[in-house]
């Protein structure tokens, strides 16, 4: 079953436009969502006179689908409205980033064709300017240095039903408050000894507006700043700021901080930003079967359950890569799930479907054999062997033909002969007669089988009167099944991935770990055509009537590639029109 995850009246809507079949028409028959809404509100009522966006990730992973989302959306609608979209990390966490993250990201950035040009930011080049808004908001009274240590903190913060309590020390005057902030920032105090807090109201029903902590002591070096701080302002109060001064208009982010909002616009109202951007939030995008959220996928690698960030059968943008999947099928997929401010869960069936669209009609359809049985023609001259011209892709064929050696020996998939063939059963067995695809009408005549009664070989007789695209049309068959011919065929490595988790029993065992999926990972060798042993990293194939693979560009060699699939060709998915 799929889940619902794009409002039925969007999908109806994408229906309908991919009916239409224009760019242009669909472009106008597609509403726009609830956050181009609120732009065009912002633009007609002159709030803001442009469009500026961001993407802020924390340097401290690998980016994943999630992320994916977020940055098609903020650079998608920066093009839209002709406006900008800066790539900015939000670095103000030094224990947890390193530069191997910030060179990932930017590489997943470009990848996925956002466009971010030179603006490449770091928040942590803006700790002076927040370090000043922190002394104009001390000025101001707004807010305090506090000795309560974190726990204490969190004592008098009160919860939902009940308010909080004012701390001991926010009564200090601005000059106390501005000598001890100026001693956190020398170096005076150990880790947590003291915060620099807002001032507020801890009677706020929203917990977030209870005097929150604006600046930390952290003793830690920075990938950046090295150890020119000790330190460090809270995400809070770092976002606003970051994307005041780089003159976002519209900061979006997902559903978690909306309480946050009015802290948000708190903090640009009182550091007197003008013209300050405005927050809009939307849902996270979450996919069944596999591990979202940088944390669990962490997790995995840091365990070893997987082999690295870019392990194909994680979501990371990196592995999605390696795997095969493409920035268009990414583009695709986004556009389908729309935006919402609703967290749904959207079936994995959804991505491949978008990837299959994409490599359809794009992608030369090869011949490989994954479960290999020997075939022998009987009646081929012995020693021939003859080359074929094959149509690369049926339904394209601006991507020409090849030509595929044949002869009397040749590899089928096990799957398409049977001994004894239940009903409706077309392919390969005795006495029946089936087409080797591009090639000529073979009949079973008989086969061998190993002491376990395992078939080893099938044997056949070939019609010379049948070969393809001769125009014979005498007879039919019902049948048509691919081949590689066994002297020249190539040996590959294929891996063969399933989704990492199964989710029909539950994503979690009882402990709280990943149910991984024991099958995830499936090594097989595939005798496949010459042309597939050319192959260059990244390059992709659908291999007929199994899938689509791609060169994994780590462990393949030259002359040798190793083939991920990228995706079955079987759908449980649909696009509903
Ligand atoms: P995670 O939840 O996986 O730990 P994060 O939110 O901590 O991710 P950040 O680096 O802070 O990671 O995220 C950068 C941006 O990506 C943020 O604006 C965040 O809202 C957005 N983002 C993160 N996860 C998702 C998601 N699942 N769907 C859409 N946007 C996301
Ligand atoms: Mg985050």
């Amino acid at each position: 079953m799929i889940n619902y995850y794009c409002s039925k009246n969007r999908m109806e809507e994408i229906a309908m436009a991919e009916y239409m079949n224009t760019a242009e028409e669909a472009k106008e028959t597609v509403s726009k969502h609830f956050i181009e809404q609120e732009i065009d509100k912002d633009l007609a009522q002159g709030v803001y006179d442009h469009v500026q966006t961001r993407f802020p990730p924390e340097p401290n992973g690998y980016l994943h689908v999630g992320h994916a989302k977020s940055i098609i959306l903020n650079s998608g609608l920066a093009k839209e409205y002709g406006g900008k979209f800066n790539l900015r990390f939000d670095d103000t966490n030094p224990e947890k980033e390193k530069i191997e993250y910030v060179q990932s990201i930017i590489e997943d950035v470009k990848w996925l064709g956002a466009e971010f040009e030179d603006r490449l930011f770091y928040a942590s080049d803006y700790f002076q300017t927040m370090y000043e808004c922190a002394v104009l908001l001390i000025k101001k009274g707004k807010a305090f240095v506090c000795d309560l240590s974190a726990e204490e903190i969190r004592e008098y913060r009160g919860d939902f039903n009940t308010p909080g309590k004012n701390s001991p020390y926010r009564d200090r005057s601005v000059e106390e408050n501005l000598e001890l902030f100026e001693n956190m920032k020398k170096g005076v105090y150990k880790d947590g000894e003291k915060v620099l807090r807002a001032k507020i109201d801890m009677a706020s029903p929203n917990i977030n507006m209870r005097d929150p902590v604006l600046y930390r002591v952290a003793h830690a070096s920075h990938h950046n700043t090295g150890d020119a701080w000790c330190i460090y302002p809270m995400y809070d109060f770092a976002h606003p700021i970051e994307d005041a001064v780089e003159h976002i208009t519209h900061s979006i982010c997902t559903l978690e901080f909306e309480d946050h909002r009015p802290l948000y616009d708190w903090v640009v109202k009182e550091c007197e930003f003008e013209n300050p951007p405005r927050q809009i939030e939307f849902a996270k995008l979450y996919l069944t079967n596999v591990v979202t959220g940088k944390r669990y996928i962490k997790k995995l690698v840091e365990d070893g359950t997987v082999d690295g960030w870019d392990d194909p059968r994680l979501v990371t943008i990196a592995a999605l890569r390696r795997r095969g999947y493409t920035p268009e099928s990414l583009r695709m997929f986004v556009d389908l799930v729309g935006v919402s401010k609703a967290n749904s869960s959207v079936d994995y069936a959804m991505l491949e479907y978008c990837i299959r669209e994409d490599l359809k009609l794009k992608k030369p359809r090869m011949m490989a054999v994954l479960d290999p049985v020997k075939l022998v023609i009987d009646n081929w001259p012995a020693g021939k062997t003859e080359m074929l011209p094959v149509p690369n892709n049926l339904e394209n064929e601006s991507l020409g033909e090849r030509v595929v050696p044949f002869s009397g020996e040749l590899y089928i998939e096990r799957e398409d002969f049977m001994a004894e063939p239940p009903k409706k059963y077309f392919r390969l067995f005795p006495g029946n007669e089936v087409r080797l695809m591009s090639a000529y009408f073979v009949k079973c005549t008989g086969y061998e089988t190993d002491a376990d009664g395992r078939v080893t070989v099938v044997h056949c007789t070939y019609d010379p009167e049948t070969k393809s695209g001769s125009g014979f049309t005498a007879r039919k068959v019902k049948g048509t099944i691919h081949w590689v011919s066994a002297p020249t065929a190539g040996q590959v490595e294929c891996r063969l991935y399933e989704n990492i988790v199964d989710e029909e029993k539950g994503k979690l065992n009882a402990d709280g770990s990943l149910n991984l999926n024991p099958n995830s990972k499936k090594v097989v060798t595939a005798f496949v055509e010459p042309e597939l042993m050319k192959a260059k990293v990244y390059d992709s194939f659908q291999f007929v009537r199994n899938g689509f693979y791609c060169v994994d560009c780590r462990d393949s060699v030259k002359g040798k590639p190793v083939y991920n699939r990228i995706v079955s060709l079987k759908s449980s998915f649909k696009l509903t029109k």
